[in-house]
């Protein structure tokens, strides 16, 4: 029997361990703390199949100078941290141009859209149902400029990829959400993605799954991971665990470790923020504020409060700005009551330049890569395990895998 361990106990690397054990393998999820406390706790929790074209570098001069003077609350950024950035950014830059754009979409698009299938073979057997909803989420929007141009776009992708959604005007709106305290120029409705009420519990749900189905879960540090004759081994709680494949899952912390194996991963890293609120008066289904790039998502935990993306190196300092505009922006819409956590949660989008998640062998044998999955690892977690598994079978026909492959990347 073919025996892997698998590093990291996200979305990403739990649906890594149960693809694995389904091709028949013996594995070995280790992580230095439960299945899910991480990135993969502090989400949204969309299962995202209307996002086909995924978040581009701006091109335009407009959108640049918004950025760079921090004008909006979709990107913030400090000036000490540019020197670490400069390289990644450059890349995603370069990466966002209309030709090589266009070549992520195609293979992006098709990834996205059978999320909610891939997720749906592991959320019934796991006992998950409770928490997904099925019910879509808005984009609302403030300006009736914005709103007109979003459904137009709407219209685009509908065309293009069959992504589904109904354009809200502003009685619409207000009838489908009686608690928004106030009018709004319209909103899109994303019909077709599911969200949950809990992400990091739905990732252990997973790992329970994996462990029913016969998976060993353990706990240890992935920085210990050394070559074992052909194999590979890491240091757990419970001893050395060894084993003919190692899968890297280790979302934003991948980096780290590959380095010490002559990797220089180019990593955009977007941190985000969240806080909760108790209420009950808050948004019926998830809802993104546009005009100030703020999520309010309906959580088992309360009312999920959501920024954008700060650009920060690891061990960056907390920056307060966006998660203070966007609970003020959530206030103006909704009664929200203290928040529930003395200070925001913060983790960060494992982001690749070239927008794809990087799945597949590395230089050294049976070392395999599976990470950068930006802003929808919570959504692509199960499908690109899927084909991570298909690869490691010596079985992979897929077109889809080429693209992601690390020998597509010239940094690999
Ligand atoms: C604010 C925000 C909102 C988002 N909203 C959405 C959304 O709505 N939909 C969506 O699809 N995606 C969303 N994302 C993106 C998504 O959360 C991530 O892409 C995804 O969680 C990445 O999963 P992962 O398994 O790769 O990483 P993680 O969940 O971070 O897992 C990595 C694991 O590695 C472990 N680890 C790290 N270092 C070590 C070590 N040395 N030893 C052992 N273990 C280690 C960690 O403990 C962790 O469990 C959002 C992200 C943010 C920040």
């Amino acid at each position: 029997m073919t025996t892997s361990i698998v590093l990291g106990a996200g979305m990403v690397g739990v649906s890594t361990a149960l693809a694995l054990q389904e091709a028949g393998h013996q594995v070995v999820l280790i992580d230095r703390n439960a299945p899910g406390r991480e990135t993969s706790y502090g989400n949204a929790g969309i299962i995202q199949t209307e996002a086909v074209e995924p978040y581009a570098f701006p091109r335009s001069m407009r959108e640049i100078a918004s950025v760079a003077l921090r004008r909006g609350n979709d990107v913030d950024w400090r000036l000490r941290d540019l020197p670490q950035l400069a390289g990644p950014l450059w890349r995603y830059f370069s990466r966002s141009a209309p030709a090589p754009y266009a070549e992520t979409v195609a293979t992006y698009s098709r990834l996205v859209l059978r999320a909610s299938v891939d997720h749906a073979r592991y959320i019934k057997p796991a006992g998950a149902d409770e928490l997904i909803v099925r019910r879509g989420w808005r984009a609302v929007y403030r300006s009736a400029a914005k709103y007109e141009a979003a459904a137009i776009n709407a219209e685009r992708l509908k065309n293009t990829y069959g992504v589904q959604s109904e354009v809200l005007g502003p009685s619409e709106l207000t009838a489908s959400e009686p608690a928004l305290r106030r009018r709004l120029a319209g909103a899109v409705h994303w019909i077709s993605p599911w969200t949950c009420r809990d992400p990091g519990e739905l990732v252990a749900r997973y790992a329970a799954l994996f462990a029913a189905r016969g998976g060993a879960l353990a706990r240890g540090d992935a920085t210990t991971l050394a070559q074992d004759g052909a194999g590979w081994r890491v240091i757990s709680q419970d001893g050395a665990v060894t084993a003919q494949n190692a899968v890297v899952a280790l979302g934003p912390w991948s980096p780290i470790l590959l380095k010490r194996f002559g990797y220089n991963v180019p990593m955009v890293f977007k941190r985000g923020y969240h806080r909760h609120f108790a209420t009950h008066d808050g948004p019926s289904i998830s809802m993104l504020d546009v005009d100030n790039s703020t999520v309010i998502s309906p959580m088992n935990a309360g009312c999920r409060v959501l920024t954008g993306a700060h650009m920060a190196p690891p061990g960056a300092p907390v920056a307060s700005r966006q998660i203070r505009r966007a609970v003020d922006a959530a206030c103006e819409l909704f009664a929200l009551s203290a928040p529930l956590e003395e200070v925001p949660w913060s983790g960060t989008r494992p982001c690749m330049p070239d927008m794809l998640p990087v799945v597949g062998p590395s230089r050294q044998k049976g070392l395999w890569f599976h990470f950068g999955h930006g802003h929808q690892g919570f959504t692509l977690g199960p499908t690109t395990a899927l084909l991570l598994a298909e690869q490691i079978a010596g079985t992979s026909t897929n077109p889809l895998a080429q693209p992601l492959l690390p020998s597509a990347r010239n940094w690999a």
